[in-house]
Parts: structure tokens; C-alpha cells; sequence
């Protein structure tokens, strides 16, 4: 192999979100070259001008640098390079390695109809194959479109070595003499990659599996060019828990979606990582640099992978555990703000709370957005009671409980969360009752939930009067309700 570096490259084309399996394939094209020191390119394929948008490519570039997937080098677009490929094909006429086909759609409409008839497979019969240069003169003064096709070998199989699947190969007499360039003188997907991995030196081919088909045609044309092919590693499947293929018409989600849930890039990273990879150890939790250590090709597993949600989530709380109050009351406070649960972070003490507030929380979280839907209370008075909760503990018994933990409360010039404990920890014993009768009512009262961090330290966030009012409040609402 004649290739001096390692250059892997992905390519997507901007026809939708950026697909999990997109970012998959970018994340182990990335960790490859990161860990070979290799170059990480980026192509966007971006000819099929129905179907592509400039939004996407936005998409696009957004979801790689939000997973922190840095290419080196400019972005190519295939849009720019239209011109590239007409010259390899005349080449390749030249050199009768392919060769213009005249017939036109009708005739190949006929033909496909009378093999449908017959129930056989169509294939090109190769009429245009052996034309003499007197008709094929004929044909271009005549001012015939044309195709131009590449001529395989009629007998033998077209094969080529996969480093996750070995060796791989398949008999020409299932494959036609393929188009390259079409009568409008574009040349066709397959022709163009093979030209544009060439000209920016693709070393490595890592894509997924369902291009499989494609690299068949393109070993031929490699050849053909008398290129050197690269090596080429192709990625299982991704599954669904219902063992389908992972896909946006079965609900699948987009990578922006990920961030607009509220995970973290590292997890997803992390995540994505794992699917078709694995260290062959049990470790599932891994850093980026780690996996850059240990990333090698060989790693790959060929079976498909299941696209597990659980595990995802489980991976997300784990890296918010790592993070730090503060990192973490970045990444949230425009999601309090959206919210219209609070406004004004510039205010240092306003920090120091969400901060403060983060930190109390951070161990139930599994999602970002989690601090948002569980910390209301902590920013207004003015919440609702979990209905399910208020129907348990907010019973008359709990009135004349909550009155007396209020006075409680009350008597003491600060409420911390040892003084609290122990307010609540005696009070229990002289009524001889377990804590949790008092606390599931005070913590409904507090924060209008019936789960959430520990009681005594929340207690002490919210504060003494505020503790106080509020469960006055409760205990308006439950007399309120009788
Ligand atoms: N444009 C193709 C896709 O979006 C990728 C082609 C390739 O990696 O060779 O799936």
C-alpha cells in the first residue's frame, strides 16, 4: 500500500439530521486517526441538489463540533469538484477499461420488462460493449447520448479484503457493466467517491455496512484507474431493542435531539463508542482519551450492535456526576431561563444558589433537563402539589404535624441541615412515630414533590422563613380542600 499517513474521512450528505449512525461512523473514523496521528477528514456530499439543504450541512458541522469531533484541514463539498470526474472516466475509455453505451431508456425499459416476463434478474446485456469505432463515431456525430460504463471481467469474482469482515467477494455474473457517468455527463455516487477518496489520499474506508454494495463497484473502478486501493472497515448495524434497524421512519433520533434532551456530549460520545466497538474488557465507562489510547480497527465487532436507550441514560447521569457545580450551572441556566423560572445569572449571589442548587440535585439527575423539572421549587414559591401526594400525606393528621414542625422551625435562628434532622428526628420520637410520617408531608409541603434530595439539607437551602411559609401555605391548601 502506497498511502505515507493514515486519512480516514467521512462523508455524509446533507439530506437530513445528522443520523446516529452518521455520528457513530464520524466518532470511529475520528478516534482512528487521533489514535494513529493520522488526519481526520470531512467531505460533504452535498450533489443530489433536491435532497440537500444548507441547513443540514449546519446540521452537520454543529452536531460534529458539539461531540468534539475536530476535522483537519478545510471541508471539502463534492459540489465543488463536479468538474473532477469526467476526465478519469475518458481515461478509462481511452484505455478500454469502459466504454459509452448508446442505448437508450426505452430500449433498457424493454429489456428490464422482457427479463421481469422471463422472472430472471436483469442485467445490462452489454450490447454497447463491443461497438466498433465506426458506430461509435456514428453515434457521437449523430449526436446520440450516451453513457459511459465500466467493463468488468465476464468470468471470475470481483473480491476485496475487510478488516472487520476478512475477505469478501462475489461473482461479476451478478454484476452489471455499471454506469460511472450519466448521459448528462455527471458522473454517478459510486464513481465520484472513488475519485474524491483518491484525490484527498484516503488511506482507510470506515463506513457502515450498508455500503457495502457500493464498495464492491468501487474496488472495480479502483482498479480499473490502476489506483491502490485503501483499506477498507466496514461498520455492523445498529439495532433498535426490537432488533430493527435503527432509523428516523422508526422514531430514531437525530444527534441535535440528544443535546436539546438534555445529554452530555461526552456521554453520547462515550456511548456511540460502544456500539460495534469494544476495549475487550468489561469497561463501559471510558474518556475521550482513553478510547483514543486504545481505539484500533481490530476492535471492531462484526455482529450488529443494539442501540440501547437505558444504558445511554445511565452513561449521562454518570459523566453529570463528574462534572462540576459550576460546569454543570452553565449547561442549565439558560434552561431555567427558558423556562421563565428565573433570569438575572450575572448576580453573583444568583450563581452562588444554582450552584448551590446543582449540587443538591446533581446525584438524581440523569439528564440536564432533570435539574429543570426537578428544582422548580427552589426558584418559586408558587408551585403546584404532586396530586398523587397530596391525596396521601396531606391528611388533617398532617395539619396539626406540620403546624407544630412550623413552630419548630420557627424557634430556631437558623435552619441547617443538622438543626433540621434534629428537629424532626426528636419531634418523631415524642410521637413516637417513624420520620418518615413527618417528612413526606413537610417535603410535599416544601417543594410540592414527593421525592427529590435529601429533606434536611434542602430545608436549608429554601431557609428558615421560607420553609415556614411555605408549609403554612400547605397548610392552607389542605384545609382549604376538606
Ligand atoms: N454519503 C454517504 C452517506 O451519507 C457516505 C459515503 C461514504 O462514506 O463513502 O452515507
Amino acid at each position: 500500500m502506497s498511502f505515507s499517513e493514515i486519512r480516514v474521512r467521512i462523508a455524509p450528505s446533507p439530506t437530513g439530521y445528522f443520523h446516529v449512525g452518521t455520528a457513530r461512523t464520524a466518532i470511529f473514523n475520528w478516534l482512528y486517526a487521533r489514535h494513529t496521528g493520522g488526519k481526520f477528514l470531512l467531505r460533504i456530499e452535498d450533489t443530489d441538489v433536491e435532497r440537500s439543504r444548507k441547513e443540514y450541512v449546519d446540521v452537520i458541522l454543529d452536531g460534529l463540533k458539539w461531540l468534539g469531533l475536530d476535522w483537519d484541514g478545510e471541508v471539502v463539498y463534492q459540489s465543488s469538484r463536479l468538474q473532477s470526474y469526467r476526465p478519469f472516466a475518458l481515461e478509462l475509455i481511452e484505455r478500454g477499461c469502459a466504454y459509452r453505451c448508446f442505448c437508450t431508456a426505452e430500449e433498457l425499459t424493454q429489456k428490464r420488462q422482457t427479463a421481469q416476463q422471463a422472472k430472471v434478474n436483469y442485467h445490462y446485456d452489454r450490447s454497447c460493449r463491443n461497438l466498433s469505432a465506426e458506430q461509435i463515431t456514428a453515434g457521437l456525430e449523430a449526436n446520440k447520448s450516451y453513457v459511459v460504463r465500466l467493463k468488468l471481467p465476464l468470468e471470475g469474482k470481483a473480491t476485496f479484503d475487510d478488516v472487520v469482515l476478512g475477505t469478501l467477494e462475489k461473482d461479476y455474473h451478478e454484476l452489471d457493466d455499471f454506469i460511472i457517468v450519466k448521459s448528462d455527463g455527471n458522473a454517478i455516487y459510486n464513481f465520484a467517491v472513488v475519485v474524491d477518496d483518491h484525490d484527498m489520499r484516503i488511506s482507510h474506508v470506515i463506513r457502515g455496512n450498508d455500503h457495502m454494495t457500493n464498495t464492491f463497484l468501487q474496488v472495480e473502478i479502483y482498479k480499473a484507474l490502476g489506483w491502490d486501493l485503501p483499506t477498507f472497515a466496514h461498520l455492523p448495524m445498529i439495532l433498535d431493542l426490537n432488533r430493527n434497524k435503527v432509523s428516523k421512519r422508526k422514531g430514531a433520533k437525530g444527534i441535535t435531539d440528544y443535546q436539546h434532551e438534555g445529554y452530555l456530549p461526552e456521554a453520547v460520545f462515550n456511548f456511540l463508542t460502544l456500539l460495534g466497538w469494544s476495549p475487550k474488557d468489561d469497561r463501559e465507562k471510558m474518556l475521550r482519551r482513553e478510547l483514543v489510547d486504545v481505539f484500533t480497527l481490530e476492535g471492531i465487532n462484526p455482529a450488529n450492535a443494539v442501540f440501547n436507550p437505558e444504558k445511554l441514560l445511565w452513561l449521562n447521569g454518570e459523566y453529570i456526576r463528574e462534572k462540576t457545580n459550576h460546569e454543570i450551572a452553565v449547561l442549565v441556566a439558560p434552561m431555567l431561563v427558558e423556562k421563565g423560572l428565573t433570569t438575572k445569572y450575572y448576580l453573583e449571589t444568583r450563581w452562588q444558589w444554582l450552584m448551590k442548587v446543582v449540587g443538591l440535585l446533581k446525584e438524581r439527575c440523569k439528564l440536564l433537563t432533570d435539574f429543570v423539572e426537578m428544582s422548580s421549587y427552589f426558584f418559586t414559591d408558587n408551585f403546584e402539589y404532586d396530586a398523587k401526594g397530596a391525596a396521601k400525606h396531606f391528611s388533617p393528621e398532617a395539619v396539626k404535624l406540620l403546624t407544630a414542625l412550623a413552630e419548630k422551625f420557627a424557634a430556631v435562628s437558623e435552619l441547617t441541615e443538622i438543626k433540621a434532622e434534629e428537629i424532626v428526628r426528636t419531634y418523631a420520637e415524642e410521637l413516637q412515630v417513624k420520620p418518615a410520617v413527618l417528612i413526606h408531608p413537610t417535603r410535599l409541603a416544601v417543594t410540592g414533590l414527593t421525592a427529590g434530595p435529601s429533606l434536611f439539607g434542602l430545608l436549608e437551602a429554601v431557609g428558615r422563613d421560607k420553609v415556614c411559609a411555605r408549609i403554612k401555605r400547605a397548610i392552607v391548601y389542605i384545609e382549604s380542600a376538606k
